[in-house]
């Protein structure tokens, strides 16, 4: 067993360890070393559950918040900062994330639908005070009278909410490209082996990691393992309750540009696929595609655009979600065990920016700022589930 010196100023050993490797422990990986922080990122490898490879690529704004303003403020921030997190991205890696931002539709299939999105939307509005909210309640003849040119609309279709902070990336290239980036600023890491444990050293002299390999020393640890969150968060003393929520998502054949804007299930990749999704189910760990979940979803994305049902099917899987009990992310120091962080949410896409920008650099300071105090563990002491903040912008298929 080896354990690196306790001297990581001195002999240039890593400050941070990151624990996970996905979208949202990348994010923090990049955006430390973007402070000039030393890193060192722990992966599981490839048979790990992971979102970040199975995620729907959305930056969606546009039902984030209701009842919590200062969430949704958190993720309007994020949407706003993404074209300067995909330029920082583009620059360091070379690699182009694919943003386009030309704001979202979600469609009503009914007229209960409808009248409950512009409730919501109105509550959102309400809710944002100062910060304002743009959004626009478009019945069946404005929609079309706003897509014209494009695919036409299918009958059940009774109007669409829109709002202008909306957009997608590549999700992989994103992947990709948070990797490349914090490489190129020194950040290492270690693939292929789970971190079993993360021992608080006695007397608060850091951290030991340890993994099947072996254990190394670090003065901080940052928990960003998804779904592996909550067996490691109750190593430094904090509570992080999360629970995968399978989200199951189609892809079809390519086909020229035919969507120029996304919907809160239907987007066009920039390589020509559609991608159709996702799901919200609670299935506990099981990532497997069913076809009666894949039939609902393909079913409401023809019901909105019919010529979807003229295109095959070419892909199809499942990921489990980081879902928190109240759907919002946890972002907490640890009380306990200084030097100990937890970052965790269910919207790593839409809040990659928010995480490099402004998470990362507050743990690289030392202090999350009250900014998100509406994210720390403290509430699952007390707080009951609600439904109020949850992704709510994908209908449940049957
Ligand atoms: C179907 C679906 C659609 C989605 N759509 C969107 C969307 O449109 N927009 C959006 O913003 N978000 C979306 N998300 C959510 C987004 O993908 C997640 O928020 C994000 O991927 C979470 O990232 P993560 O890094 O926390 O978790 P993960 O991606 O699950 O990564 C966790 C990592 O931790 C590692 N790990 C776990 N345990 C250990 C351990 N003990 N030791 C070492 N490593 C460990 C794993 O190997 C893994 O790589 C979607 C998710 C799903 C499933």
């Amino acid at each position: 067993m080896t354990v690196a010196p306790r001297t990581a100023a001195a002999t240039g050993t890593p400050e941070f360890a990151v624990i996970g490797g996905g979208l949202v422990g990348w994010s923090i990986a990049y955006g430390l070393a973007r402070q000039g922080r030393r890193v060192v990122v722990h992966d599981e490898g490839d048979l790990a559950l992971r979102a970040a490879r199975g995620n729907f690529g959305q930056v969606w704004v546009q039902d984030k918040g209701a009842g919590v303003p200062a969430y949704h403020q958190l993720t309007r921030d994020s949407a706003a900062q993404w074209v300067d997190l995909a330029r920082g991205l583009r620059d360091a890696s070379g690699i182009d994330a694919g943003l386009q931002q030309p704001g979202g539709f979600s469609f009503c299939l009914d007229t209960a639908a409808f009248d409950a999105r512009a409730r919501l939307m109105r509550r959102i509005q309400s809710e944002a005070g100062d910060f304002g909210f743009e959004f626009e309640m478009l019945d069946r003849g404005s929609l079309e009278r706003r897509l014209s040119g494009g695919p036409a609309l299918g009958p059940k279709v009774v109007g669409a909410s829109y709002t202008p902070y909306d957009g997608h990336v590549n999700p992989l290239r994103l992947l990709r490209a948070l990797y490349e980036s914090a490489i190129a600023l020194g950040a290492t890491h270690r693939f292929g082996a789970p971190v079993e444990a993360v021992d608080p050293v006695v007397g608060g002299d850091g951290f030991e990691v340890r993994t099947t390999w072996g254990s190394a020393w670090v003065p901080q640890v940052v928990l960003a393992a998804g779904l592996g969150n909550e067996r490691l968060a109750r190593m430094v003393g904090i509570r992080c309750p999360v629970r995968p929520v399978r989200g199951q998502v189609l892809v079809t054949e390519k086909v020229q540009p035919v969507l120029s804007f996304p919907t809160a299930d239907i987007r066009q990749t920039d390589e020509g696929g559609l991608l159709l999704g996702s799901s919200q189910e609670d299935a506990g760990f099981d990532d497997r595609v069913t076809i009666g979940n894949s039939g609902a979803i393909a079913r409401r994305a023809v019901d909105t655009f019919p010529f979807i049902g003229g295109l095959r099917i070419v892909r199809s899987w499942a990921a489990l979600r980081v879902m928190t009990p109240d759907g919002l992310p946890v972002y907490e120091a640890s009380q306990t065990h200084p030097g100990a962080w937890v970052v965790s949410c269910h919207s790593g896409v839409t809040l990659a920016a928010a995480h490099v920008h402004g998470v990362a650099a507050a743990i690289a300071r030392g202090r999350l700022p009250s900014q998100y105090a509406h994210c720390s563990a403290a509430r699952f002491a007390t707080a009951a589930p609600s439904a109020a903040v949850r992704e709510a912008h994908v209908p449940q298929p049957a």
